[in-house]
């Protein structure tokens, strides 16, 4: 099964595509991860990325969409995989539709995570990620048992760089420009599934999986 989960940022994709991985045992793709990892380990590819990062700003298509076409064709995603932060652009999904039909593969599944703008500003700049393994938690809702430290890993929590309050407002505006219309593309394409975000995450990831099964 082949999943695409859209969503502003701070909708709560990376938590329920963790949920997902979980249950069904698909490949992660998460674009913001990638980078992530490329800026931590100071590759060309992560100083080229941070600077549109930081910036709340997209890195370039041409870039983004390398990087998943090679990640597609990796052995794990033959089982299927989710999209979590990919496509963000209408010529980033025109891509992925072409990547995939070349592989013989295609979307079974879009679902967009929906969530207003003023609970994702409080969302995002409550929000930290534990360096090491990922794992995000909230100031406001799930702190770790320790100041700054992972409760699964014992690495360390911490701010990103892009959730600070004025890259915020950009990366949402971003958002509204170029991602918004992807929710009417992949709607036309009949294979749109919105979901009420703004609910306790295992309500929110209830609906995904009877929307999945369905
Ligand atoms: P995320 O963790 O998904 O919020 O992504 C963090 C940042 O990585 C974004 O604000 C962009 O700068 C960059 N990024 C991640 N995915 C993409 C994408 N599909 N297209 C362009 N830039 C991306």
């Amino acid at each position: 099964m082949n999943i695409v989960l859209l969503g502003a940022p701070g909708a709560g994709k990376g938590t329920q595509a963790a949920k997902l991985v979980e249950a069904r045992g698909l490949a992660h793709i998460s674009t913001g991860d990638i980078f992530r990892a490329a800026v931590t380990a100071g590759t060309p590819l992560g100083l080229e990325a941070k600077r549109f990062m930081d910036a709340g700003e997209l890195v370039p298509d041409a870039v983004v969409i390398g990087i998943v076409q090679e990640r597609l064709s990796e052995p794990d995603c033959a089982v299927g995989f989710i999209l979590d932060g990919f496509p963000r652009t209408v010529p980033q999904a025109d891509a992925l539709t072409k990547a995939l039909a070349s592989m013989g593969k295609k979307l079974d599944h879009v679902i967009s995570i929906d969530v207003d703008r003023a609970a994702l500003i409080k969302r995002l700049t409550a929000r930290r990620q534990c360096r090491s393994c990922g794992r995000i938690y909230n100031v406001l809702t799930s702190r770790p048992k320790h100041f700054n430290v992972c409760d699964d890993c014992g690495g360390e929590v911490f701010l990103r760089d892009d959730d600070s309050v004025g890259t915020v407002t950009n990366r949402l505006d971003v958002y509204d420009r170029n991602t918004a219309p992807l929710i009417d593309y992949y709607r036309k394409a009949g294979l749109l599934r919105s979901i009420d975000g703004d609910r306790p995450a295992d309500e929110v990831f209830a609906d995904i999986l009877a929307a999945v099964r369905a």
